[in-house]
């Protein structure tokens, strides 16, 4: 081929001039032939939602070595000229010069034929689906989260630390942790009837974080403001549409900050990213939009226009013990809010993002700092409509005394988190901080129904497949 550097759809579909030399490199979606002589190739190769359209004469040299294999799925690169196009719904297309075949798809095979097909479907074909317009729009809008919660860490001077997958420290005392280990499984090495993890790899038990939380205090404690974002790994059994086993966590923590403070970064944290999705991302969240969800884009405005709604957990108790809608769950003080509540809350009540702060200690971990009246913690809960929780987060508990005490009673062994407590032993802070389910975040943004469809190869009860 004449040209050699590869040109991007993007770039083609944006400049408006005709008449350059271009090279376009990408998988067929669509062709079709002209009684005139002619094929038109639609052409994705990812950078952007659309697809550019070639002009192929049949006429062309290399049109009769390429022909037959140019089909749906099949990977090609077409040299030519970029002109204004005369069909509607595009506006530039390529005339072909010349046409090359990298890789064919057999036509009759290929999995992903023209019609749509159902996201069940897609995930067991997880390897391809990324070749259709949903999941190239959601890979570009979950990157475009990504990058924007760096850039808005890094513009208030954040710190990204990376804390470990393998831990000996289960954050919430819950055991909802994938062991990891080397010991042979017919057979382990037993001291006492149990098994001696001491001849483990780690010389004691392991498994994959649910949380960064309790290191990333540690760097607070020193670095003052820090966030992580990174892996992590809950083996908890619920099939749900909002669950996954292994997912994505954005935890900052910050010295200094009080709740209110933690509510407040929160809050802004999430206009922010919706804003900046809103204004990179037009194409693809009109697609969503379209195709998905009709009412996304109004959401997401109101969101990011609007201030959110924060309630203690006894007004909301109080606000669910006089509604009118029937629940499965019943509520009184002291009850784990449900994810009917929390919706009926947010989207009867208030119509808006709700935080909900305060909440009883018995039901929150043993490290939210307990309020002065002693039967409540400083935690809190974004709760965003038709998705609920997407950020759950609370000040610390910064006091020695108070914070041993908690662990006993939760039926937690403070020698094992004696470093966890030397924070509080030496030069202890007031501090907060939160996590945000990433693949939460993507769902909500892209109103896709199933965090399976929002992460490249979803891990969940059963399914690790590819
Ligand atoms: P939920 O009640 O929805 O299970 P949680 O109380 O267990 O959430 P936290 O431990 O506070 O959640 O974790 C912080 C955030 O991580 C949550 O607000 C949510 O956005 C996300 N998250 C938690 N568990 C999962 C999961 N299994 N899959 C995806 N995201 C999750
Ligand atoms: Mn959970």
């Amino acid at each position: 081929m004449v040209k050699k550097k590869r040109d991007k759809i993007i770039d083609l579909l944006k400049n408006q001039t005709s008449g350059q030399e271009v090279l376009v490199k990408g998988w067929v979606r669509t062709r079709r032939d002209s009684k005139g002589g002619f094929s038109f190739i639609e052409i994705n190769d990812g950078s952007c939602l659309n697809s550019i359209q070639v002009v192929a004469d049949h006429s062309l040299a290399s049109y009769a070595t390429a022909s037959p294999n140019l089909h749906t799925g099949s990977c090609v690169a077409v040299a030519g000229e970029l002109v204004q196009s005369q069909g509607k719904g595009q506006s530039m297309e390529v005339r072909a010069s010349e046409i090359k075949v990298y890789g064919a798809a057999d036509a009759e095979k290929y999995p992903l034929q023209k019609k749509r097909h159902s996201f069940e479907f897609l995930r067991e074909i997880a390897h391809l689906r990324p070749r259709t317009n949903t999941f190239g729009a959601v890979m570009r809008v979950r990157n475009c989260l990504a990058f924007s919660i760096h850039k808005f860490f890094n513009d208030r001077g954040f710190i990204y630390l990376n804390t470990p997958i393998i831990t000996t420290s289960d954050c919430e005392g819950a055991g909802e942790m994938f062991q990891v280990t080397t010991l042979d499984m017919k057979n382990p090495p037993l001291a006492d009837g149990k098994i001696d993890y001491s001849q483990d790899f780690f010389g004691e038990k392991t498994g994959l974080t649910v949380s960064g939380q309790l290191e990333g205090e540690t760097y607070a404690m020193a670095l003052s403001d820090i966030y992580t974002f990174g892996p992590t790994f809950r083996a908890e059994n619920s099939n749900t549409s909002r669950h996954l086993a292994e997912f994505w966590m954005v935890e900052p923590e910050m010295a200094f900050y009080d709740l209110d403070d933690d509510m407040d970064l929160a809050e802004e944290f999430i206009r922010h990213l919706l804003k900046d999705v809103l204004e990179n991302c037009p194409e693809d969240m009109e697609f969503f939009n379209k195709r998905i969800e009709p009412t996304l884009i109004e959401t997401l405005t109101n969101i990011v226009e609007n201030q959110f709604e924060r309630i203690t957990y006894t007004e909301a108790i109080h606000l669910l013990e006089k509604s009118t809608q029937s629940f499965d769950y019943s509520v009184e003080w002291g009850c784990n809010l449900q994810a009917e509540h929390e919706r009926y809350l947010c989207e009867k009540v208030f119509k808006k993002p709700v935080i909900l702060f305060n909440y009883p200690q018995e039901i929150k971990s043993f490290y939210m700092k307990l309020n002065e009246e002693g039967e409540t913690v400083r935690a809190m809960d974004v709760i965003l409509p038709k998705l609920g929780e997407i950020i759950g987060g609370s000040q610390r508990e910064d006091d020695l005394d108070i914070l041993t005490r908690r662990m006993k009673t939760k039926g937690l062994d403070p020698e094992q988190y004696w470093w966890y407590l030397d924070l509080r032993r030496y030069g202890s802070a007031p501090h907060s901080g939160f996590g945000l389910g990433f693949e939460r975040l993507v769902q909500f943004t892209t109103g896709m129904d199933n965090i399976r469809d929002v992460i490249a190869f979803p891990r969940t009860p059963k399914h690790a497949k590819f």
